[in-house]
């Protein structure tokens, strides 16, 4: 059966980490709405436009934008021949999960379990604060858990490192309020469906990706 795994937690948390190392270690494709999101804003889209207030300001974009942007890169996966996915960021709403259960059996494709990620607020927010991101290759690193090598420079390719806008502390108080009042309903969504898995995320980004691993391997 095709893997499918849904990442859930606040921003900062860890989600987009695991699911590249995920990704890598098991075949699997990620699907970021954020990246795709930052992506779009980035070319200046008619997409990017409508999304680049909320982004900025730490609100989630609207419902049928971003199920729109999903639903594309999904098909594009599925055209390309991929054998299973992680969504790292969405759904974000119980819209945007009812949207995607509506979406899947057509596909031939099922929820294999949503990942709650787990974290202290006050972790949550240094990690967020900490954050950075390569401008040019968008690898991610943390000024204190995961310092690049040269101070301000990506490891992997040389380019600069920044702080996204919406990783300054008044915003990601923004996002966290977001999340707390339409991502987090989701957990009881999932846990209603027999899906729902809890990991503890304040350990190392290895304990995490080992701990992930082993849940993959026994979907499967
Ligand atoms: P992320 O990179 O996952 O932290 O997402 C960055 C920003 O993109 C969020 O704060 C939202 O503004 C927007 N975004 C990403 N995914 C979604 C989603 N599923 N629903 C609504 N907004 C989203």
């Amino acid at each position: 059966m095709t893997t499918i795994l849904i990442l859930l937690g606040p921003p900062a948390c860890g989600k987009g980490t695991q699911a590249r190392l995920l990704a890598e270690s098991h075949g699997l494709v990620q699907i970021a709405t954020g990246d795709l999101l930052r992506g779009a804003v980035a070319r200046g889209t008619e997409i990017g436009k409508k999304a680049k207030g909320f982004m900025d300001s730490g609100q989630l974009v609207p419902d049928e934008v971003v199920i729109g942007v999903f639903a594309d890169a999904l098909a594009e996966q599925i055209e390309q021949g991929a054998k299973g996915f992680i969504f790292d960021g969405f759904p974000r709403t119980v819209a945007q999960a009812d949207a995607l259960a509506g979406r899947l059996p057509d596909l031939d494709l099922a929820v294999s379990a949503a990942i709650d990620f787990q974290i202290d607020r006050e972790e949550q927010i240094r990690r967020a604060i900490g954050r950075r991101i390569c401008a040019q290759c968008q690898a991610t690193y943390h000024v204190d858990n995961n310092p690049p090598k040269v101070d301000g420079v990506c490891d992997a390719c040389g380019g600069a490192l920044e702080q996204r806008v919406d990783d300054q502390e008044e915003r990601v108080r923004a996002r966290l309020e977001e999340y707390d009042q339409k991502t987090a309903p989701l957990l009881d969504y999932y846990r209603e469906r027999g899906l729902l898995q809890a990991v503890d995320v304040n350990r190392s980004i290895d304990a995490i990706a080992a701990d992930l691993a082993s849940r993959v391997e026994a979907l499967s």
